[in-house]
């Protein structure tokens, strides 16, 4: 793989580089199945979370923002019912085809499963498949938590789509690929990735309300900037931990139910109801109802922070969700936990927290416009030494979700 930690190209640069790659493709199979039409260039970002930590699959709330690391796919549609896809990262080519897609028959424990298992979740919702050669390449750090696979389903699904059909709104778009994501790889994530992925808003992040799969773009403060620092840890919170977390709620739940009726998911339960209840849970769900129950609130809380600006209380915020996650959801890791320390001895960082799933992965740091390279400086400085592992760290900014890339690019 080559390291997408480096520096971003510029959107020109990146156009010209896929487009003599697919070029080079075409020429190479003259005797191959006839393009249909121009080159055309689709890009899906990843994202980061400003707060809200496994609220998603609890029917909660999460604002996360789309970021400007993204999976750019150049192709050419052709006549076939079949998909050429050429990661230049992995240094891959895979194919499928429409023919026979289903779950239990993926041809490929794979990468191009996130581009089949999108095709066949579209296919499933009703929507019309195009077949395509294109060559893709990608900022996203992969399993780092910045949602690589979450970009990926989204440009897939730009690049699949045929062009002047009904196309679903982001919402349910998400929720397509989200169904790619969980019974096509198997992977049980919940809706926030592709959800940000597909309705980004340059400038904004988007408080996303899980349970009704609708959103409402955040403006970010024009004077704060995103820096997001990579532990470079390699364990990363794996499957049978994020489905254990996943039923110790779903157990909270049964049991609070059982006596307040109409609650259906931790959405429904309140502080007030969580502690009338707590002597019938065992207690390690009732930690974990605990954050979830809390976390809804520090979302909106963060939410009005960012429109006042409030830099006090985004500190205190990002704080209560990192301890939160580290002592109750116990979601955290002693390099994530290093990395925020590191960050808040920095002058001009106002909020740092851990972002995504857990126990390795990316901090989110809020940092006034001007101290970057400091945060920066920082953590390339102490963080190596006290982990023994090496960071990167990415100063982002909110952009666009998913679609085409206009031709001028
Ligand atoms: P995350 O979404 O946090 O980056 P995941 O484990 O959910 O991590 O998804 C990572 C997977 O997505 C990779 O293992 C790979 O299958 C796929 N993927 C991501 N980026 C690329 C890429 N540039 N080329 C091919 N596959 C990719
Ligand atoms: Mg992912």
């Amino acid at each position: 793989m080559t390291d997408a930690h480096t520096a971003n190209p510029s959107a020109t640069a990146r156009a010209a580089a896929l487009r003599t790659r697919l070029e080079a493709l075409s020429d190479t199979s003259a005797s191959g199945p006839k393009a249909t039409g121009p080159a055309q260039l689709v890009r899906a970002p990843g994202r980061v979370n400003l707060i809200g930590e496994h609220t998603d699959y609890n029917e909660g709330l999460v604002l996360p923002a789309a970021i400007d690391r993204e999976i750019w796919i150049a192709f050419q549609p052709w006549k076939r019912p079949e998909v050429e896809l050429t990661s230049i990262e992995m240094n891959e080519t895979k194919s499928f085809a429409f023919e026979g897609l289903a779950p239990g028959a993926r041809a490929d424990r794979s990468w191009i499963d996130y581009v089949a298992g999108t095709a066949w979740a579209m296919r499933e919702a009703g929507l019309p498949l195009r077949g395509f050669r294109g060559v893709m390449n990608s900022t996203v750090p992969v399993g780092s938590g910045l949602s690589s696979s979450a970009a990926l389903e989204m440009a897939s699904s730009w690049a699949l789509a045929v062009p002047g059909a009904p196309r679903p709104d982001a919402g349910a778009m998400a929720a397509i690929a989200q169904r790619a994501e969980n019974r096509y790889v198997g992977v049980n994530c919940g809706i926030m990735d592709q959800f940000a992925s597909a309705a980004g808003r340059a400038g904004h992040a988007l408080l996303i309300d899980c349970r009704i799969n609708q959103f409402k773009a955040t403006p970010m403060p024009a004077d704060l900037s995103m820096v997001v620092c990579n532990t470079g840890s390699p364990h990363r919170l794996d499957a049978t931990a994020y489905n254990t977390r996943r039923s110790e709620c779903e157990l909270g739940v049964k049991l609070i139910a059982e006596r307040e009726p109409g609650v259906t998911a931790l959405r429904d339960v309140d502080e007030a109801m969580l502690e009338r209840n707590r002597d019938r849970l065992p207690e390690i769900v009732a930690r974990r109802c605990e954050h979830i129950v809390q976390e809804d609130g520090r979302v909106m809380a963060t939410v009005a922070a960012l429109r006042d600006g409030d830099r006090e209380a985004l500190g205190r915020l990002f704080a209560a969700s990192h301890a939160s996650l580290r002592d109750l959801y116990e979601v955290s890791s002693p390099e994530l936990d290093a990395m925020v320390e590191i960050a808040v001895a920095v002058p001009g960082v106002v909020a740092s927290r851990m972002t995504g799933a857990g126990f390795g992965g990316c901090t989110v740091n809020l940092v006034e416009q001007g101290a970057e390279e400091a945060l920066r400086d920082a953590v390339l400085a102490q963080y190596q030494k006290r982990t023994g592992l090496e960071p990167h760290v990415y100063i982002v900014t909110a952009v666009d979700g998913a679609g085409e890339v206009n031709q001028g690019a």
